[in-house]
């Protein structure tokens, strides 16, 4: 079901209304950057979560792009909410997105317009209801993850997720809810569109910043829940076989939220159920975005 609204380059409008010319220069080039947010309902209305993290990354990826975004992140975070409420969501997706416009149809994009909208969407789970419960099947992708210097994984970038749709068009086919991918020099990388946890002997390891990944915003929020909660997190170059080493393993994102893993290339993980320790970090990470613990950490705000 669509949403009544949609803010498209600074006002409200209908949702069949936002729509973007043929000529846009995204459409042919990629050349969009974007986020995804999540609003978790509260007896006070929608919680935005991470609102400031996922604004700051939009701006950083279109300052890899070079492209000047025409709004504040002060006044992108209040469209966000506006666009919140005005849709009356109990709890949602958010979509903010800045793009190329259709002035030029040449690969160069700094002749066409910068344009932004933001779309929501009614959602709950991605992978599927009981993805959270039980875990879900991945297996290694073929499709390596973006090469330094010539992708900017770091960024948030509309053209790379072609790299992403491999990855998860080429899982599906396999009957994996998700693909991982290594990164150029064959270390682990992430998931189509989430983060990727490993536990080992009492000691979470996830990929680091140089092993082309996204820099998650959960994946962080992950790493300060298993600090709080006492275990050491360690962020270093994992090798593919360190894979079927893993007593647990959970992805990580906005989309994903803390999803268990239970095989991995047909190898079941621990005993094939979400482990101890993965169990004990998604419990703190939906007790706290659902309200049922403290906000300490300041990730959600009210629209
Ligand atoms: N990696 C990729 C490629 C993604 O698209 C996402 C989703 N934004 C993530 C990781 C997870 O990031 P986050 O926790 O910020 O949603």
């Amino acid at each position: 079901m669509p949403t009544k609204f949609v803010w498209l380059d600074g006002a409200l409008v209908p949702f069949a209304k936002a729509t973007v010319h043929v000529q846009t220069h995204a459409i042919h080039y990629g050349s969009s950057v974007f986020e995804g947010i999540r609003a978790y309902p509260s007896p006070r209305g929608p919680q935005l979560l991470f609102l400031n993290a996922h604004v700051k990354r939009l701006f950083a990826s279109a300052r890899m792009v070079r492209m000047e975004i025409p709004y504040t992140q002060v006044q992108l975070r209040e469209a966000i909410k506006q666009v919140v409420r005005k849709n009356k969501h109990a709890s949602c997706y958010v979509r903010p997105i800045c793009f190329r416009g259709d002035e030029a149809l040449g690969v160069n994009p700094r002749r066409c317009s910068v344009r932004c909208a933001v779309i929501t969407l009614d959602w709950s789970a991605y992978l599927s209801d009981d993805a959270h419960t039980r875990g879900v099947d991945v297996g290694v992708s073929s499709w390596r993850r973006h090469v330094p210097g010539v992708g900017m994984p770091l960024g948030k970038i509309g053209g790379q997720y072609i790299n992403s749709q491999m990855i998860v068009m080429e899982a599906q086919d396999h009957g994996y809810a998700e693909g991982i991918a290594l990164d150029a020099h064959g270390f682990i990388s992430e998931a189509s569109a989430a983060n990727l946890f490993i536990v080992h002997e009492g000691v979470l390891y996830t990929a680091p910043l140089a092993a082309s990944i996204l820099l998650g915003i959960t994946r962080g929020a992950v790493i300060q829940i298993a600090k709080q909660l006492g275990y050491e997190v360690r962020e270093m170059p994992l090798p593919r076989e360190f894979l079927y080493l893993a007593d647990e393993m959970f992805l990580s994102g906005t989309a994903a939220e803390v999803t268990p893993v239970r095989s991995i290339d047909k190898l079941k993980i621990g005993n094939g159920k979400p482990g101890p320790i993965t169990q004990q970090i998604q419990k703190l990470f939906f007790d706290i975005v659902y309200g049922r613990a403290k906000d300490e950490w300041h990730w959600l705000s009210a629209v």
